[in-house]
C-alpha cells in the first residue's frame, strides 16, 4: 500500500527523545521546549512563538487570546477543516463563512467585505493544502474595519507570499504538527506572534492563567494547552530539515504535474505568481470529462494499493454546526463543487519518483479501462 502520507522520522528525533528521558525533562518544561518555539517563530519572521497540543488547540487559544467571545463574529472560508471553525465555535463566538476561489481552493478574497458586520472582530484566512491565500487584499480589508488577521497556516509550513512565509503575515498565525503536516511532533501545534502582549496573554491562557504574584490564584479562565519537552525535541528534529521537507513536497508536486498535465477532466493544482506553493498534499480535482467519477477512480486506485483522501467537506454542510443552528439555507457552490470532485494523491515527503511514476501510471489505465468499459 502506498499511504496518503506518512512522516519521516530520522536519526536526530531518535537522539532528541533519548535526551529528554534520560535527563528526565519529559513534561511541558525543557530546552527543547524554548528552542522549537524560538526557532519555528524566527523562521516564520516571528519574534514569539507559544507551542501547543495541537493545531486545533492552537486556534482557540489564538481567538481565546484575541479576545473574541460570545456575541462576536469571525469570517472564514466554507472549505476548510473542521478545526478552523470548531475553534470560534469553543470561543462562543459565531463563524461567518466566505465561499472559495475555483483556483487555489483558498477563500475568496472579493467575497469578504459583503459578510462583515458590527460584530465582525476578525477574519480567518486557512492556506488551504499548502497554498497561500491572497493576503494583501485580506491585509487591507482587516486594516480598514479594524479587524483582526489570525492565519491558520496548519498545513502551510515554508509556504511564501510575496517572499514572505505565511503564519507571519497576521495578527497571529496557526501551526499543526500532527503526524501528516510538513513538519510533526506527533500531536502538537504552535502559535506565533509578533506582539509581546499577545505572546504574553498566549502563555498565561495556555497554562491555566495562574496568576503572576500568586500561584494558585487565577483571574482568567485559562487552559491546559502545554506541549511536552518530547514532543519538541522530535519537533526541533524535524525543524532542522524542514527546508529539505518542503522541497521535496514541492519535487513531488512538479514530478505529478509533468506526469498528469495532459490527462483530460484532471484540473491540477496551482502555484500563483506571488506565491510558494509547498503542496501539503498533492491535490487534483477530477472533472465530468475524465470519464469516471472520483469515488470510482479511488476506489480502483485503492484496489491497486494506493491510499487516497476526498477533499474537506463545507462548512455548512455539517451536522454538528448545523444542529446549533448555524448557516440555515445558505449555499457555496465553489466549495460544495471542489468537495465533490477533490481527492488528494499519496503527497508524502518520503514518496519516491518510482512510486509517483507508478501512480500516474494506474490513473491512466484507470481512465483508459473505464472510458472502454
Ligand atoms: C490539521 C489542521 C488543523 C488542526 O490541527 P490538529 O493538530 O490536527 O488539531 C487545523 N486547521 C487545518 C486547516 C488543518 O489542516
Amino acid at each position: 500500500m502506498i499511504p496518503v502520507c506518512e512522516p519521516l522520522i530520522g536519526d536526530k528525533e531518535w537522539e532528541y527523545v533519548k535526551d529528554c528521558l534520560e535527563t528526565n525533562w519529559i513534561s511541558s518544561k525543557g530546552k527543547y521546549i524554548e528552542e522549537f518555539e524560538r526557532k519555528f517563530a524566527h523562521y516564520c519572521g516571528c519574534k514569539y512563538g507559544i507551542s501547543t497540543t495541537s493545531g486545533t488547540t492552537a486556534l482557540h487559544l489564538a481567538i481565546a487570546t484575541a479576545g473574541i467571545g460570545t456575541g462576536d463574529e469571525v469570517v472564514v472560508p466554507a472549505f476548510t477543516m473542521a478545526s478552523t471553525v470548531f475553534a470560534i465555535v469553543y470561543a462562543g463566538a459565531k463563524p461567518v463563512l466566505v465561499d472559495s476561489e475555483r483556483e487555489t481552493w483558498n477563500i475568496d478574497v472579493s467575497k469578504i467585505e459583503e459578510k462583515l458586520t458590527p460584530r465582525t472582530k476578525a477574519i480567518l484566512p486557512v492556506h488551504i493544502y499548502g497554498h497561500p491565500c491572497d493576503m494583501k487584499p485580506i491585509l487591507d480589508i482587516a486594516k480598514k474595519h479594524r479587524l483582526s488577521i489570525i492565519e491558520d497556516a496548519a498545513e502551510a509550513h515554508g509556504a511564501e507570499y510575496e517572499g514572505r512565509k505565511v503564519g507571519g503575515l497576521g495578527d497571529i498565525g496557526c501551526f499543526s504538527f500532527y503526524a501528516n503536516k510538513i513538519i510533526t511532533t506527533g500531536e502538537g501545534g504552535m502559535m506565533l506572534t509578533n506582539r509581546p502582549e499577545i505572546a504574553e496573554k498566549a502563555s498565561s491562557l495556555k497554562d491555566l492563567a495562574y496568576f503572576k504574584e500568586r500561584r494558585f490564584l487565577h483571574t482568567d479562565l485559562g487552559f491546559n494547552y502545554r506541549m511536552t519537552n518530547i514532543q519538541a525535541a522530535i519537533g526541533l528534529a524535524q525543524f532542522e530539515r524542514i527546508e529539505e521537507l518542503v522541497e521535496r513536497r514541492r519535487a513531488n508536486a512538479n514530478l505529478y504535474n509533468s506526469l498528469l498535465k495532459d490527462v483530460p477532466g484532471i484540473r491540477l493544482p496551482v502555484e500563483k505568481p506571488r506565491a510558494r506553493n509547498v503542496y501539503w498534499m498533492y491535490a487534483v480535482l477530477i472533472e465530468e470529462k475524465f470519464g469516471i467519477s472520483r469515488d470510482e477512480l479511488m476506489r480502483r486506485l485503492a484496489e491497486k494499493g494506493i491510499e487516497t483522501r476526498t477533499f474537506f467537506i463545507p462548512m455548512h454542510q455539517q451536522p454538528a454546526l448545523i444542529n446549533m443552528g448555524l448557516f440555515r439555507g445558505e449555499n457555496y457552490p465553489v466549495a460544495e463543487e471542489i468537495s465533490r470532485q477533490g481527492l488528494y494523491l499519496p503527497s508524502g515527503s518520503g514518496l519516491s519518483a518510482a512510486q509517483i511514476e507508478h501512480i500516474c501510471q494506474q490513473i491512466k489505465k484507470i481512465r483508459r479501462k473505464g472510458i472502454r468499459e
